[in-house]
């Protein structure tokens, strides 16, 4: 299956060709860091990190780039209310710099715990002012841009696709926007490119520009960033779908004006995740952490693989019963992993290593899941792919499996979907093999008492045994 994905631009599933065969550029909105991300936030970047893990099982040299948005969004995601970071900053006593700084922390930190993919580039939006002051200036001297009192804001009407790529209908914005509260602006769409500090006012995060202090609207850093590490037009662009219809819609018209030159070739978004059926907000306590789950016993990898249960495209939903089966799949899927530790081990008898007559090869199983991916992401279809070759393992007897597939196997699992299931699942160690040696023994001896004592010694080290027809095979205990 050659590399499709849904393309927003287009509508359609398209086949994937970079603009230099061979390398692909991403470019993802990252996170605003005035707070902990929710689970709802990490989905998105749990999708990203598989595109990236898929793109490179394909050959692609992948070079990606996520802003880190510290300033500039204001609270009601379009141009009014306060700054996200300096309310955040005040809520906190302390400056928007300092929340800034632990918030993104915090986040690279969740990146880590959820084996996210670290991008080339993770670009701070303060870090790149002099880009984003350059890209309103040119399109000032394009003619783009008028000033009103809070600001700089793009003309919306002197980009004739403005509507397109959200197949947004204008004359209805117009008519909603009687009751918006910026009569200055020349068309409801318009957005702020720059915003002036208000007179009277002191922000911790200010620049000059145009002879007044100010700071960037929260659209101009994508552009600005993405550009200035990536060139005028991306391979792929990523976010939320929730950021189609101003975000990214806004990011186009400013940059293709500035360019002129199409912005991204692809842009893929997600879905949203619900919980409990509901949409996350802050008032009905439901935007879980990361830190939520694993008080709770559960792990961020448990809810990759609950993630990954779900199309990035469908909106998803979220419940702690929906996240306990991922939680079990993952369990089991690690007992089948450590089989590998005990194909052609000293516990299994000499005959069963010599019966290797209809050997069980998972190369194919490998290739099925690169390409289950490559259809748009696929990883419903993945994931049910390893359930089915998994199944087949644990019904076949140990000396059938070819341990070298199983292993590229698991390492194909890895790469791809980032389940960590070689690294999650160690041999056990002498000492416990000698243990459950001695408790065969005991059992084939029919001295039932010994047996049962070892038995319960081993499950004190979270070591289960289990008999089967000809194999003795231990598990890790949940
Ligand atoms: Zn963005």
């Amino acid at each position: 299956m050659t590399l499709q994905f849904h393309n927003t631009l287009t509508g359609e599933v398209e086949k994937f060709e970079s603009i230099v065969p061979g390398k692909v550029s991403i470019y993802t909105c990252g996170p605003t860091v005035y707070d902990y991300p929710h689970i709802g936030n990490w989905v998105a970047y749990i999708y990203w990190d598989t595109l990236v893990r898929v793109l490179m099982a394909n050959n692609y040299d992948v070079n990606r780039v996520m802003n880190i948005t510290d300033v500039g969004h204001l609270v009601s995601d379009a141009d009014d209310g306060e700054d996200k970071l300096e309310k955040g900053a005040r809520r906190e006593g302390k400056t928007a710099w300092e929340v800034a700084e632990f918030y993104t922390e915090d986040f690279l930190k969740g990146m880590k715990q959820l084996g996210l993919i670290k991008p080339q580039f993770i670009a701070k939006a303060t870090d790149y002012i002099p880009d984003q002051i350059k890209l309103v200036q040119k399109l000032i001297d394009k003619g783009y841009t008028y000033q009103i009192d809070d600001g700089i804001y793009f003309d919306t009407s002197k980009f004739p696709t403005y509507a397109d790529f959200a197949h947004l209908d204008l004359d209805a914005q117009k008519a909603g926007a009687r009751v918006e509260f910026n009569q200055q602006k020349r068309n409801a769409s318009d957005f702020a490119l720059w915003k002036f500090t208000p007179a009277g006012e002191k922000r911790d995060m200010e620049w000059d520009f145009e002879d007044k202090k100010g700071f960037p609207g929260w659209h101009i850093e994508c552009s600005a960033i993405a550009m200035s590490i990536l060139g005028d037009t991306l391979d792929i662009h990523t976010g939320g779908i929730d950021h189609i219809p101003v975000h990214h819609t806004n990011e186009i018209a400013q940059s293709e004006a500035a360019n002129g030159v199409i912005f991204s070739n692809y842009w893929l978004h997600n879905n949203h995740l619900k919980v409990n059926n509901t949409k996350i907000s802050k008032s009905l306590g439901n935007g879980y952490t990361l830190k939520d789950l694993q008080e709770k016993g559960f792990s961020p990898l448990d809810f990759r693989l609950f993630v990954l249960q779900s199309n990035y495209r469908k909106e998803g939903n979220f419940t702690f019963d929906n996240l306990q089966s991922a939680k079990n799949r993952l369990h089991n899927w690690r007992n089948i992993a450590a089989l590998r530790h005990q194909i052609h081990d000293t516990l299994q008898s000499e005959t069963e290593k010599a019966k290797d007559d209809k050997t069980i090869s998972l190369l194919a199983t490998s290739q099925a899941i690169i390409e289950a991916l490559n259809d748009d992401l696929g990883t419903p279809q993945a994931l049910k792919v390893i359930d089915e070759a998994f199944a087949r393992i644990a019904r076949s007897s140990l000396s059938r499996i070819d341990r070298q597939s199983f292993i590229q196997l698991l390492e194909t699992i890895d790469s791809t979907l980032g389940l960590q299931l070689i690294d999650s699942t160690p041999d056990i160690s002498d000492k416990i093999k000698k243990e459950i040696i001695e408790r065969n023994n005991a059992r084939d001896k029919k001295d039932w008492k010994k047996s049962d004592e070892m038995r319960d010694k081993l499950l004190k080290s979270n070591i289960a045994i289990r008999d089967t027809n000809s194999e003795t095979i231990w598990e890790y205990q949940q």
